[in-house]
């Protein structure tokens, strides 16, 4: 055949690594996979380059885990006043060594995407060997998108911790005003925990629960019920976040 002369000797299939030599078909007859002769790119030929039709492959098992952790450890990271670089302790590494990996894995999905379009006429030449639908694997990317999104634009990782916290630091306003020292009340409170306390002069106080960057960031009770700083946002009742 015409083609099977572009072929080069040490040819090697894709798919199972059978030697693709002297075929009377352009598939494999080990495991159905189809080769192109005139396209090196269809089959291995001795070199070490990995040929890119090998992304053309739902996202491995192992992202279904890495990425679920991530989204889990920014969503740790969000639930604290100050965003997700606060609750590092205002270390910054950790979290851009998250953005890194979670940038990376979001280029190699779009990358998979882009391969299986470039290889889609050849893999309709595929005889008899059809990867399972892996569907659900490239569902859990967008999803983590998804919920990354819903946290940039909704804050509801820290809505959700400081509600449930909200009565702890209710009576915690109550000790104060009953005259309590702010040093006991450094401590555990509710979901967070409070290293210092500031009793502004206009009655409103504030609770550092963590530093962004060198900032304190906390939540502060405004007895007004109006926010002290441009960037709060609210948290319910008299309950803002601050920074400073
Ligand atoms: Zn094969």
């Amino acid at each position: 055949m015409a083609g099977e002369a572009n072929i080069p000797d040490d040819a090697t299939c894709l798919g199972c690594g059978y030697r693709l030599i002297n075929l009377p078909t352009q598939t494999c007859p080990e495991c159905g996979r189809a080769f192109i002769p005139g396209d090196p790119a269809t089959f291995r030929d001795g070199t070490t380059r990995r040929p890119w039709p090998l992304r053309a492959e739902s996202p491995p098992a192992w992202q279904i885990i890495v990425l679920p952790a991530l989204v889990l450890l920014y969503l740790y990271g969000a639930s604290a006043p100050g965003g997700f670089l606060a609750s590092f302790g205002g270390t910054c590494l950790a979290p851009l060594v998250g953005m890194a990996t979670g940038a990376w894995l979001v280029l190699d999905f779009a990358g998979r995407i882009l391969a299986i379009l470039a290889d889609r006429h050849r893999a309709l030449l595929d005889q008899g060997r059809r990867e399972k639908a892996k569907w659900w694997r490239w569902i859990i990317l967008p999803l983590c998108v998804a919920v990354v999104v819903s946290v940039q634009t909704h804050h509801w990782p820290l809505q959700v911790r400081f509600r449930l916290s909200q009565p702890a630091f209710d009576e915690a306003i109550v000790q104060l005003q009953n005259g309590a020292n702010p040093r006991a009340l450094r401590k555990r409170t509710g979901l967070f925990s409070v290293l210092y306390i500031h009793q502004y002069k206009d009655g409103a106080t504030f609770f550092q629960t963590g530093n962004s960057g060198w900032d304190k960031a906390g939540v502060v009770h405004c007895p007004n019920g109006k926010a002290r700083g441009q960037n709060s946002k609210r948290l319910g009742g008299k309950w803002f976040t601050e920074v400073w």
